[in-house]
């Protein structure tokens, strides 16, 4: 294929009926179509799909791409045949397929028509899968979720571990796409490592939210009192409260309902039809405010919600990112509030005590910068994108000033003799 014949923009226009790339798309999409290893690190909803769909489509031969999620996968099929005359343009290749399935797989593959083939890492496993994929023309391997081979990710899933093995099965020199929202170092380097793309072209977004305003506050036994007035001060915008336990969740949506908040709770423990009424209701507007365990929020694309209010500090700093990433979507203002005492990390510690050594020191590990971020009085914007290796000028950075350490210089002196008590 002649490259430089190729008018990217003319083919994301064609494809996806965009007129723009957003933020280093193009520059990561050329790295592709060039061939290249390539990494990218972008926040969620920064459209690290398309980085990896585009090429896929306007390559020859079959794009693999590997996620965890099926029903993610799922998704993305169906956007993908939507956009496309060729149902066979992407298919999903898993346990759950019969044998008829596979064949129309393996055909629509063989003969050209299937551009993207998305696998659970899982099934790549299967020697007959291995065997088929081998004789085939790949375009490329993109590893979606890539945090998901590192132990020090949010989400470590073990037969990630394997994929650089099975490409040497299925083919040499097919190029391999990460792609990720974590942006730790050290995820990172072990991704890099793992995929065995250490000369990788790295493409990295800033995960900078200029928008956010981060507080944190002590946690006391007032705490349903302090949530009910901050709820209140807030009436009529849309926030989501997160929560630790489906027991805590349910109380304090019982409290705030008590109080005349329009409130609904949110677990894996109510049941599916439940679950997505109440969170109907969030995105019609039915209800100002969902309290939830962590359950909530994969793929919630609300733009408007203008509060996160952690009840219970999360277990790494990189959930409290993703977490609160999810307020001021639109641009528009977005508080993130946590409610923090010391007790509550023991009582994570006390969680982990029953796995592996292992898994415990980086569980400690992760734990000691969640402390470090609420104890300190430097601005939080700094910590947490210092913590995600990028620099910040808390003088001239976007978003400086958003952040109660800076605002309010002495409240944090105030907050730690609190704790003390
Ligand atoms: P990520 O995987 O990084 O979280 P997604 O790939 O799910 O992000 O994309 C997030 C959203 O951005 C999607 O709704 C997608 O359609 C949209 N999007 C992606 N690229 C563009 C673009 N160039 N112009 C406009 N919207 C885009
Ligand atoms: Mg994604």
């Amino acid at each position: 294929m002649g490259l430089t014949e190729i008018d990217l923009h003319k083919e994301l226009k064609r494809y996806f009926g965009f007129s723009q790339f957003k933020g280093l798309q193009e520059e990561v999409i050329t790295s592709i179509v060039h061939g290249r290893d390539t990494f990218v690190v972008m926040p969620t909803g920064g459209g690290k799909s398309l980085c990896y769909q585009l090429p896929a489509l306007i390559s020859d031969g079959t794009a693999i791409v590997v996620s965890p999620l099926i029903a993610l996968m799922k998704n993305q099929v169906d956007a993908i045949r939507s956009i496309s005359s060729e149902y066979g343009v992407a298919h999903v290749l898993n346990s759950s397929l019969n044998k008829t399935e596979v064949k129309r797989v393996k055909d629509d593959i063989r003969n050209g028509i299937t551009k993207l083939l998305y696998v659970a890492p899982e099934s790549l496993t299967k020697e007959d899968y291995v065997d088929f994929l081998r004789g085939q023309t790949i375009s490329f391997l993109a590893v979606d979720e890539a945090h998901c081979i590192s132990e020090w990710g949010h989400d470590f899933r073990p037969e990630y571990r394997n994929l650089r093995h099975i490409l040497k099965r299925i083919g040499d020199n097919i190029p391999v796409i990460g792609l990720t929202a974590t942006a730790t170092p050290k995820v990172q380097e072990d991704i890099l490592k793992n995929l065995g793309i250490t000369n990788a072209n790295t493409f990295k977004a800033s995960f900078n939210r200029p928008n956010l305003y981060y507080e944190v506050r002590p946690k006391t036994k007032n705490i349903d009192a302090d949530i009910i007035r901050f709820v209140k001060q807030n009436t009529g915008k849309s926030g989501i409260i997160y929560c630790l336990s489906r027991k805590k969740v349910e109380e304090l949506a019982q409290t705030l309902q008590v109080n005349g908040i329009k409130a609904v709770p949110y677990h894996a423990g109510l049941d599916a039809k439940t679950r997505s009424k109440h969170q109907d209701m969030f995105l019609m507007e039915d209800i100002d405010v969902v309290v939830a365990t962590i359950a909530f929020g994969m793929g919630i694309d609300k733009p408007d919600v203008r509060f996160v209010i952690h009840h219970d500090i999360p277990k790494s700093i990189e959930s409290y990112y993703q977490e609160t990433g999810r307020a001021g979507r639109d641009g528009g203002e977005g508080h993130c509030l946590a409610f923090y005492a010391y007790k509550d990390i023991e009582k994570l510690e006390k969680f982990m005590s029953g796995k592996p050594v292992a898994e415990q020191e980086i569980g400690h590990a992760l734990l000691q910068e969640v402390v470090a971020y609420a104890e300190t009085s430097v601005s939080r914007r700094k910590f947490i994108l210092h913590y995600f290796g990028e620099e910040f000028d808390e003088n001239t950075g976007e978003g400086a000033n958003m952040d109660d350490n800076v605002q309010n210089p002495k409240k944090q002196h105030e907050a730690k003799e609190d704790l003390e008590l």
